[in-house]
């Protein structure tokens, strides 16, 4: 009773538009849910009718290249990712994670991947910020998909946050040297999804796949989150 009487006082708000939630709706209402900007990328699969698949080309092979939504400027995407990155919304990343997985797996994407690694941050922006909003997003395509993930095995040498005052192409050459494999072992012969939040040149995703490739990863994939 006290939980109803305190969900009346203070309505959970949907992270996409600020209004309450109904009962039953979490994290995202109704109205949000259908009218989400999805890419439906996975439906083309790897082939050219696919537009993030295009922005790897002739820069590193890439198997899949996938992302939910679309980020707009001032939409519902974009309040999305701003609740999950300043709010602290662990279990919203989780909860993304799994729908976008569930349609990944109903269209037969599950047996593409042997293992799930998002796109680490620094530690001191980890201790800083708490949490990897990356990593809750591949914990809940891993669960939907019911393949492994970890943290632990890619690893960011370099701390980047000065990186917005720099060209593109310094950011370019500072972000190849960034990536590192803790455990080589773990990705020798695997075929791995790299995940991210956001997706603009795609430039980090390539780093993070050169330093894969380069310990005998046989395949890359990515998916984010959003892609501007
Ligand atoms: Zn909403």
């Amino acid at each position: 009773m006290f939980d109803d009487l305190l969900a009346l006082l203070y309505p959970e708000s949907c992270y996409a538009c600020q209004g309450a939630l109904a009962r039953g709706e979490k994290f995202i209402c109704t109205d949000c849910s259908v009218k989400l900007p999805y890419t439906d990328f996975h439906v083309h699969g790897a082939t050219e009718r696919n537009p993030l698949q295009r922005r790897f080309w002739g820069k590193v092979p890439v198997r899949f290249a996938f992302a939910y939504l679309y980020f707009r400027p001032k939409g519902r995407v974009q309040r999305l990712l701003h609740q999950l990155k300043y709010r602290g919304a662990q279990e919203l990343g989780e909860h993304l994670g799994k729908l976008y997985g569930s349609l990944l797996s109903d269209h037969h994407y599950a047996t593409e991947f042997d293992l799930i690694l998002p796109v680490p941050l620094h530690k001191l922006k980890l201790r800083k910020r708490g949490y990897n909003q990356s990593d809750a997003f591949a914990k809940g395509l891993a669960d939907a998909m019911h393949l492994p993930w970890s943290n632990k095995i890619l690893i960011r040498n370099v701390n980047t946050s000065t990186q917005t005052q720099k060209t593109r192409i310094d950011r370019w050459q500072n972000v190849e040297q960034v990536f590192q494999v803790n455990q080589p072992s773990e990705v020798k012969g695997k075929r791995i999804l790299l995940v991210d939040d956001v997706m603009t040149t795609g430039a980090t995703l390539e780093a993070c796949a050169i330093a894969l490739l380069a310990e005998g990863a046989t395949e890359i994939s990515v998916t984010t989150i959003a892609s501007a």
